[in-house]
């Protein structure tokens, strides 16, 4: 067998793997399992997220609630001074406190308006954030499941590369080191790196027609000549 017939050979070795390759990568299980875990990644942060909106929210909360306490407080104590008789020394600063009072008061309501809202969208946020993370698990639950089918399948599927794989490495057994480099150069370039004669004288590769000094040589000699046009390694079939 000439190394041109070997080279062939292990062109085809070579494509078979090539094509399994793809063919695993493109795998409609595997494709899924790929979106579903992207998914579930959107999901983590948007739970973290929220969970970080809603430490936030609890913080400007108890804020408002320290707040209320306190404008509680005053109210009380200008109330009861005005409560007593003899609380103020002057008519005046009972009417300072009288005013003080109505302002500790517009601002207690305003405050409770407020919180009121606040625990409200606290609610929101919390049923909200219920759903999401309930949508996260059964994304993950479902992505765990996937992955276990998908794993047996990807270890059939391993097996059958290796195998392909080996039967690759078996054809390039004999073929010399020059020409394996050559068409390794050239696999870089061009997919497949061979191509048939073909319509008695063009390249398969790009359906040039090929000079007749080129002819001439690829019919004669076992060596590597190269499509001048693609670049491939020209092979005539016996
Ligand atoms: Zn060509």
């Amino acid at each position: 067998m000439q190394q041109l017939d070997r080279l062939w050979n292990y062109q085809k070795a070579d494509m078979d793997v090539v094509r399994y390759e793809t063919e695993m990568r493109q795998f409609p299980m595997r494709q899924k399992l790929l979106k579903l875990r992207n998914l579930v990644a959107d999901q983590q942060t948007l739970v973290k997220g929220m969970e970080n909106d809603a430490a936030a929210a609890l913080e400007r909360l108890e804020a408002m609630r320290a707040l209320h306490e306190k404008l509680q407080a005053q109210c009380a104590e200008v109330s009861e001074k005005l409560a007593q008789e003899g609380g103020f020394e002057s008519a005046q600063q009972a009417r300072k406190a009288l005013t003080q009072l109505q302002e500790s008061d517009t601002k207690l309501r305003a405050c409770e308006k407020d919180l009121s809202h606040m625990v409200r969208d606290s609610q929101h946020m919390g049923a909200r954030y219920k759903e999401i993370r309930q949508k996260a698990i059964k994304a993950r639950d479902e992505y765990t499941k996937l992955k276990a089918v998908y794993d047996v399948e990807f270890a059939k599927q391993s097996e059958k590369l290796n195998a392909l794989k080996a039967a690759r490495e078996e054809a390039a057994k004999d073929i010399e080191a020059a020409y394996m480099d050559r068409y390794t150069a050239i696999r870089g370039q061009a997919m497949p790196p061979m191509a048939k004669l073909v319509n008695g004288d063009q390249c398969g590769g790009c359906n040039m027609s090929l000079p007749a000094v080129v002819m001439q040589n690829l019919r004669s000699k076992d060596r590597i000549i190269e499509c001048e046009n693609c670049g491939r390694i020209l092979y005539v079939e016996n």
